[in-house]
């Protein structure tokens, strides 16, 4: 799939390669209307070891209920709807798809169908994450749908900022100073570090 990034309309657009993603979309296409959520339902990697996404469409959310001796595990299933593969050919597909990932992971496990699109010809569709808690914008980028409010909102945020961890791209985890409100870091931080060590360098000279 060719995956095409617009960070202005917040929104993703997937286009055919194979023939098989061709006849995939244009069944989603078919069944899905706008607002219509599209679920993660994990990944795995391909023979190359680059990152593959299951998504259906058109499903239903379930919770399963499983009993053993001793012990509960409730999980959730999607029942019925059509699966979405969603794997890229080129380098920056595939970077754009490791990003979808973490953007559905740390959001709400889904991703949200705005409508269809042609491109280069043939029939596309158009995705965001989330919407913005607090002016509704269409969102992609991670930390904007962990928190749920884009960044124009963040920018007016009165930030109140608490010490916690801070999750960096993947999975690494840093302590540090970020707004418990839009989640974004604090921005000074980087600099004060920064002078610390230029005045120890100062000093051992
Ligand atoms: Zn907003
Ligand atoms: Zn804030």
């Amino acid at each position: 799939m060719k995956i095409v990034r617009d960070e202005k309309s917040g929104t993703f657009t997937f286009v055919p390669d194979k023939r098989s993603e061709k006849r995939i979309l244009a069944s989603i296409i078919k069944i899905l209307k706008p607002g219509d959520k599209i679920f993660y339902d994990g990944r795995d990697e391909d023979r190359d070891g680059f990152p593959r996404l299951f998504f259906y469409a058109g499903a239903q959310k379930k919770e399963k209920v499983e009993k053993g001796n001793g012990w509960t595990s409730i999980s959730i299933a999607c029942i019925g709807g059509i699966k979405l593969t969603l794997s890229g050919n080129t380098k920056e597909d595939r970077r754009e798809v490791s990003q979808i990932r973490d953007a559905c992971f740390f959001g709400r496990g889904e991703l949200i169908f705005i409508g269809e699109t042609v491109v280069d010809e043939k029939k596309a569709i158009k995705v965001t994450v989330r919407h913005c808690k607090l002016c509704k914008a269409n969102m992609i980028n991670r930390v904007a749908c962990e928190w749920g409010i884009c960044d124009a909102c963040a920018a007016k945020c009165q930030h109140r900022y608490i010490s916690g961890a801070i999750r960096g791209g993947s999975l690494d985890i840093s302590i540090g100073e970020f707004c418990d409100s839009c989640g974004r870091g604090k921005p000074e931080m980087a600099d004060e570090n920064m002078s610390q060590t230029e005045h120890h360098c100062a000093v051992e000279k």
